[in-house]
């Protein structure tokens, strides 16, 4: 178990001026090693593998540290600051309540949390008309699921209790969201899996183009799991770790499918929410009705908020007081994601995604032709996207190769975090980024491929030699 980390050993490297990239000290910067000493003293190790930048500030599509560098971000923090970083309307929207003098009110009514709750229930399908609001997008999954479980025993009694999720699916990080992802290292520490939660083959993988509905039905019968005895299938929007979307036809035969069963269809809209695919909901792409949809990260495009809708047949199953959390609603985080969704709407965020994501749908298009042998595919979808990165001429993941390209693209002054799922470089801009800034991006990733397969190539004839 476990990832790599970036040496934190002071490097020379090129100095970089572009209008959105500065690099001009040893990369990391000698001036931050203690910073990140004392981190990795005094943080868990988990804690570690991103490239070794200490942020200072962070503005729009830009980060900077204290030392003299600014990075282009390709990362969004993680997938977090769709509207930009530092907007100054959340920022004047967290000062002014503040100042308000309501930092907390646990579950208490407040005006803000009602108008939070009238505008995520108008944004979404009239039939999701509760919302319940939480921190993390951690804590929706198992909400939902929750909810799903207690759904299917109200319906279907106690044998209704299976979960359906995706193989190489992240819906968090506790644990009942690792036990219902589908990435066997996240569950090796709890033990063997509980045996009503079943994964089948992600139906959007490069690597298993041909899979359709009726093969994950063979499959569910092949493992003797009845419909009956399921209460939900849990499906990310686009699969995060490797930045695919499922085959529209799939997801409308699923959907046909749960409603004839009684079976709920959550769908995780965590990292796909709020823009970042070209529609606010990732779900939209699809044209079906979820039962409960999760939303997180970007719903405020700054501090922690989470949201689970569904119908109040769905919601309401709880007596009072039976579904709360400390932090549910907090005013200020309330307030951030109020002036987000005006941003969102106002600024016509979704529209430059449109405009955009054309252009880095063209610009990865031409990476994967220009290194075919080690990038199998770019999926990119808005303004995510990931590039599969492969062992020369296969479809073999390659990590070492997917993580120097991070830390090339890094000393480059590109910010993209660690490759995710199967040795997948992950692109996830701010929405608001520039046609100009994401083409300067696009040339440093170009250049930071080229430098990663020339070092992998130089190893290996070094290899041969000796
Ligand atoms: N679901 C999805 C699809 C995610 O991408 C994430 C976070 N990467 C989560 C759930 C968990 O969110 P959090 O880290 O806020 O708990």
């Amino acid at each position: 178990m476990g990832g790599k980390v970036y040496s934190i050993r002071p490097k020379v490297v090129k100095e970089i001026d572009t209008p959105y990239r500065r690099i001009a000290t040893k990369i990391p910067a000698p001036a931050s090693i203690h910073i990140l000493e004392e981190l990795h003293r005094h943080e868990p190790q988990a804690t570690t593998g991103q490239p070794p930048i200490v942020w200072d500030h962070a503005k729009g599509f830009q980060v900077w540290d204290a030392y003299g560098n600014m990075w282009l971000d390709w990362s969004s923090g993680v997938l977090v600051a769709n509207v930009g970083h530092g907007h100054p309307k959340i920022v004047d929207a967290i000062i002014q309540q503040a100042r308000n003098q309501l930092l907390h009110n646990y579950c208490f009514p407040s005006e803000l949390r009602a108008q939070l709750a009238r505008k995520l229930v108008a944004l979404t399908p009239p039939e999701l008309d509760k919302v319940f609001l939480l921190t993390t997008g951690s804590e929706t999954t198992e909400c939902a699921i929750k909810l799903a479980l207690t759904y299917g025993r109200n319906i279907g009694g106690n044998k209704k209790n299976g979960i359906i999720s995706y193989e190489g699916a992240f819906h968090g990080r506790t644990l009942g969201a690792q036990l219902i992802g589908g990435i066997p290292a996240l569950k090796e520490w709890i033990g063997s899996p509980m045996p009503d939660f079943h994964q089948l083959p992600f139906p959007g993988d490069f690597r298993n183009p041909n899979n359709k509905f009726k093969d994950s039905l063979a499959l569910l019968e092949k493992k003797g799991i009845q419909d009956g005895q399921l209460a939900a299938v849990i499906m990310e929007t686009y699969q995060g770790g490797n930045a695919a979307f499922a085959p529209i036809k799939y997801v409308e035969e699923l959907s046909r499918w749960c409603k004839k069963n009684g079976i709920l269809l959550i769908f995780d809209e965590v990292q796909a929410g709020f823009g970042r695919t070209g529609k606010m909901f990732g779900f939209e792409h699809y044209k079906v009705l979820p039962d409960l949809i999760c939303l997180g990260k970007a719903i405020s495009s700054s501090l922690p908020l989470s949201a689970v809708l569904g119908r109040t047949e769905i919601m309401d199953q709880y007596g009072p007081g039976e579904m709360t959390s400390t932090h549910m609603g907090n005013p200020i985080c309330v307030a951030a994601a109020l002036a987000n969704l005006e941003i969102l709407e106002k600024e016509k965020i979704l529209e430059n995604v449109q405009a955009v994501g054309k252009v880095l749908k063209e610009g990865l298009k031409r990476i994967r032709i220009k290194y075919s042998d080690f990038i199998a595919a770019a999926p990119c979808q808005g303004l995510v996207a990931g590039l599969h990165v492969v062992q020369a001429g296969t479809i073999k993941p390659f990590d070492d190769l997917a993580f120097s390209i991070v830390g090339q693209a890094f000393e480059k002054g590109l910010l993209m975090f660690a490759p995710v799922g199967r040795a997948v470089v992950k692109v996830a801009p701010p929405l608001c980024i520039s046609e100009e800034a994401l083409l300067d991006g696009i040339e440093a990733l170009d250049e930071a491929i080229n430098e990663a397969i020339s070092e992998h190539q130089k190893k290996c004839a070094s290899t041969r030699r000796s």
